[in-house]
């Protein structure tokens, strides 16, 4: 098989997405169970299927003290796409994390959640430990929208590392001609891009509903409900006009 033949390209409004997994290896996917990695993990499955049956997927989702829905809402996004492709023998990890000691769990006043990069540490240690030396790994994270855009009012409480110009990479750490130890293709894409992927799939009114993208504990412990506050519930409002 060429490269190419082995390409899944998907088009969107801010460029193309582009999967190419070749060989026999372990796919490792962060989920967290929204909506990002979410449409991810569907488009790896259908790649899987479709292109390359040989890769094996190893999921990997933190459980945090307060955070402990992710790995829950990542295990019924699994089990939604198993049911369309097949993910084969597929590993789903979780590990723990604890907040930073003496910054409360959840955002603060402002919206910003203080332990969030203790969260990214913590699934990328659980990554790190799928790693060998063929696995890649594939992450959903999306751009910020834009901060010159005047029609939102997302640029209060954002993440600044997801900012466009801060740019991260779409792939990193070369392993062999155009395979990525890292691979994020929505890097430079913000979250529209997502919400027309669930649309092109016809899984807005299927998948959509499953996932969680709302950060306020203080809302719903059990996040079976988006509280519509918060950062993260603005930017799912925002690209898809609706919350679940
Ligand atoms: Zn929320």
């Amino acid at each position: 098989m060429t490269q190419e033949e082995l390409t899944m390209i998907v088009p969107t409004s801010q460029g193309d997405i582009k999967i190419y997994i070749p060989g026999s290896r372990d796919v490792i996917v962060k989920m967290s169970g929204g909506a990002d990695s979410s449409i991810l993990m569907f488009l790896l499955a259908k790649y899987r299927q479709e292109y390359n049956p040989n890769i094996n997927f190893k999921i990997v989702s933190t459980v945090a003290t307060l955070k402990p829905y992710q790995f829950i809402f990542a295990k019924q996004v699994v089990e939604f796409i198993d049911n369309i492709y097949s993910l084969g023998d597929y590993e789903h990890h979780s590990n723990e994390c604890f907040p930073v000691s003496g910054i409360t769990d959840g955002p603060d006043e402002n919206g910003v959640d203080r332990n969030a990069d203790a969260y990214g540490r913590a699934i990328a240690e659980i990554a790190e430990k799928m790693q060998n030396n063929t696995a890649v790994q594939w992450m959903g994270i999306t751009a910020n929208p834009s901060v010159t855009d005047r029609s939102h009012s997302l640029n209060a409480g954002r993440d600044t590392a997801r900012d466009k110009d801060v740019a991260v990479p779409v792939s990193q750490y070369y392993m062999e001609p155009d395979v990525f130890k890292s691979n994020r293709p929505f890097a430079d894409k913000d979250k529209k891009v997502v919400a027309e992927l669930y649309n092109k799939y016809n899984l807005t009114n299927t998948l959509f509903p499953l996932t969680r993208s709302c950060e306020s504990f203080e809302f719903n412990e059990t996040f079976s409900e988006h509280c519509g506050e918060c950062w993260w519930c603005k930017e799912r409002k925002w690209a898809f006009g609706k919350l679940a």
